[in-house]
């Protein structure tokens, strides 16, 4: 089929996720065929550099045939078996033992789901449980972000922070309250970079005191908020999330699923950060999205507690797929192989941020420029001196999105910001390669907004 058939037939019979159908009146969608180490082909044979490592996820790269070759060797062997009828598999079980050894702390224990969104349903369960075998049932609530991203099915939409969402459906269950987000550069008044780290950390412990600390099962949040637009907190910030969490007896959940498997050069975000979650979701970079598989780790008090509880019922059909797992498995073994954690810590990461700041940070419609690792927010404004936003009718993120693929390059707009993460193996020409489209693709969108 031809480019024009492919796009017709979509529009046709398909409702694509957080795209509003009136997109397609005038453009048909992008028609992705083919895709090597950092490139993806369009259905017309376009090259294109993939900014976003498909939706934040293909850490290693396309096209890496370990992994396909991890995948067909697990198929011949045993396509699928499930976990609940008292039943295990070899590569579920090595992948439990494989993650335990790059998890912090004592996050040794796992439990397997398919998506982000899973993960994170699947810690409100087992998090609620927690409370009631501990003798606390009223420890259920769950505290999130404004501006939070954990997933879309109903109960990860309202741990998440993102308004547009709880409006739709009403999806906004009880049980879940949000706090401000940590962006010093929009919220941060006069107040130093520290002190403002601070200040939103004494958000929670405002809320957590206004619900009753007996009332507070959890506070969950990304490391780096991505979805929300790559917000990374002041250094400050996540220490005294943690040293409240603790005060209170509040478990603290770090949501990985972008962060993990060495976004930030490091195997887990808050690594970054230096703070020890009590669980984890985990998705993503953990196949390098070559099969869905997400897990959630969690930590030996948990463990314990869940042992006393008995019987926990829940779980999918795919929990611990032994393909998913084979894949994930031979992701890990690249990761390791390739020292990429260490390269994109000592040499990609840093280049990335430099060779980005030093092309866009002057640039007049460029307000801020964030994130950490292979993590990149550009922050679009109309007055760089007053930080003024664009009216939001302008679609300003939008337009430079367009550009950006015209000029062979995927970001993704977010509210009125451009966010990057390519795959880990990015090599430096390539990152010039990016930077160059990016700045090329501001000045087209500098132009059609007159600033
Ligand atoms: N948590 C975070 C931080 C995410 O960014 C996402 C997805 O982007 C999710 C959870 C949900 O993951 P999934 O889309 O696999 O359900």
């Amino acid at each position: 089929r031809g480019t024009d058939e492919w796009q017709k037939l979509d529009v046709a019979h398909h409702l694509h996720p957080f795209t509003d159908p009136k997109y397609f009146d005038t453009k048909g969608p992008l028609v992705v065929t083919h895709a090597d180490g950092v490139y993806i082909t369009d259905s017309s044979g376009r090259k294109i550099l993939d900014g976003m490592a498909g939706l934040w996820c293909v850490n290693v790269g396309y096209g890496r045939q370990e992994l396909i070759d991890a995948a067909h060797a697990q198929m011949q062997k045993l396509a699928y078996y499930n976990v609940f009828f008292q039943s295990a598999t070899p590569p579920q079980i090595e992948l439990s033992r494989v993650l335990s050894e790059i998890t912090p702390g004592d996050l040794n224990h796992f439990f397997f789901t398919n998506s982000g969104s899973e993960a994170n349903d699947t810690i409100i369960r087992m998090v609620r449980h927690f409370w009631e075998v501990e003798g606390q049932p009223d420890k259920q609530i769950f505290i999130g972000r404004n501006l939070g991203y954990h997933g879309s099915t109903l109960a990860a939409t309202s741990l998440g922070g993102m308004a547009a969402m709880h409006g739709m459906g009403k999806s906004l269950l009880p049980g879940f309250e949000h706090i401000m987000h940590p962006h010093w550069y929009a919220e941060g008044g006069d107040l130093s970079e520290a002190e403002f780290g601070l200040k939103a950390a004494q958000a929670l412990e405002d809320k957590i005191l206004e619900l009753g600390p007996e009332n507070v099962a959890a506070f969950v949040g990304e490391p780096i908020q991505g979805a929300g637009g790559v917000i990374d907190p002041p250094a400050t910030y996540w220490p005294e999330i943690q040293r409240i969490c603790r005060k209170y007896d509040v478990l603290l959940v770090a949501d990985e699923v972008i962060c993990g498997f060495g976004r930030l050069g490091h195997w887990f975000g808050c690594e970054a950060y230096g703070i020890q979650p009590d669980l984890m979701p985990m998705a993503k970079g953990l196949s390098s999205g070559y099969l869905p598989i997400a897990a959630v780790a969690y930590s030996g008090r948990v463990h314990k507690t869940l042992q006393e509880g008995g019987l926990f019922s829940h779980g999918y059909t795919y929990s611990g797929h032994p393909v998913s797992c084979a894949v994930a498995l031979a992701n890990i073994q690249l990761i390791k192989d390739e020292n990429l954690i260490q390269t994109v810590h000592d040499d990609t990461a840093p280049y990335f941020r430099k060779t980005l700041t030093d092309a866009v940070a002057d640039h007049p419609l460029v307000g801020e420029v964030r994130g950490a690792g292979l993590l990149a927010g550009i922050q679009l404004v109309k007055d760089k001196a007053t930080k003024t936003l664009f009216e939001e009718d302008l679609a300003v993120a939008v337009k430079c999105r367009d550009h950006c693929l015209n000029n062979g390059l995927i970001m993704r707009a977010v509210g009125q910001s451009m966010v990057a993460s390519p795959p880990l193996t990015i090599t430096r020409a390539q990152i010039d390669e990016l930077v160059e489209k990016a700045v090329k693709s501001l000045d087209q969108t500098a132009a059609d907004v007159g600033v």
